[in-house]
């Protein structure tokens, strides 16, 4: 049978992937060998085609959806409970900063020179912060972690400085020890992690109304996976600091934030697999 280029070219998808009838395949092949172009046709299809995996069985295919179910189950329940426990075991050892008072500590001078200085309540620590004219303490309480060991701290009287203060968070420093001819000093709390939050609000915002504009193609999905990761921050930031956004030592918090929305990120990841594979 006498068939047509264009015919033959219509056919030659099916023929090539397997799928014609043999009659069809016959008549094809019986043209390819004598028209050239169809034939350079053929062989361009040969190699554009995908190389197939072996088929799925249908138990196969329902075999793998479980699977697949199952782990993003398991991604969402880890995730939550992990994030839970960063939470809860930041708060319950924050360390407590200790106002100052009369009884708080002692401050000795011994022979040598140095400062000796003693804490009054156990489970408490002192954190000493040298700038090389003065030196500042702070006493800091924890019931979960004892820390009698730092319970006494002898300063060296060359990094000392001319004066000793106790760090008020709050408001004016205490001098402690030594003379100064300033009038006030003061101690400010670190503000870092409110930056941190707001600009992780913004982000928040700029990439949910990007996500939401681009929902029906690939960069929306993506956005939407880019945007989860400002929004665990935020859920995770009030997780470990409450409302608060001030802090006297911002590297302690800011570490459990971070590993708490690692968490929390496992668990939307996961939640929006298990969501979008149901659709
Ligand atoms: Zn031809």
């Amino acid at each position: 049978m006498e068939l047509a280029c264009g015919i033959v070219r219509d056919l030659l998808p099916l023929v090539v992937e397997g799928l014609s009838g043999e009659e069809s395949r016959a008549a094809v092949m019986e043209h390819i060998a004598a028209c050239p172009e169809c034939r350079r046709v053929k062989s361009q299809l040969e190699q554009d085609a995908v190389p197939e995996f072996a088929p799925e069985t249908p138990l196969q295919a329902v075999k793998n959806e479980i699977v697949a179910k199952r782990r993003r189950t398991v991604g969402i329940a880890v995730g939550l409970v992990l994030a839970v426990v960063f939470c809860v075991f930041a708060r319950l050892t924050e360390p407590v900063r200790l106002p100052y008072s009369d009884d708080l500590l002692t401050v000795d001078t011994l022979e040598s020179g140095d400062l000796l200085v003693t804490v009054s309540q156990s489970h408490a620590g002192i954190t000493v912060e040298h700038t090389g004219v003065e030196t500042t303490l702070s006493v800091w309480k924890n019931a979960l972690s004892p820390q009698n060991d730092r319970e006494t701290l002898v300063i060296p009287s060359e990094e000392l400085g001319s004066a000793l203060y106790y760090a008020d968070f709050a408001g004016e420093d205490t001098l402690i020890w030594g003379s100064t001819t300033a009038d006030g000093r003061q101690t400010l709390p670190r503000l870092v992690l409110g930056y941190y939050l707001a600009i992780a609000a913004g982000m928040a915002v700029i990439l949910g109304i990007l996500a939401a504009v681009c929902r029906k193609t690939k960069i929306g999905k993506l956005l939407l996976y880019i945007w989860l990761a400002p929004v665990c921050y935020i859920i995770a930031h009030f997780g470990v600091m409450g409302l608060s956004t001030v802090t006297a030592d911002a590297v302690r918090p800011l570490g459990w934030i971070l590993v708490a929305a690692a968490s929390l990120y496992l668990a939307a990841v996961s939640f929006i697999r298990l969501v979008w594979h149901k659709q």
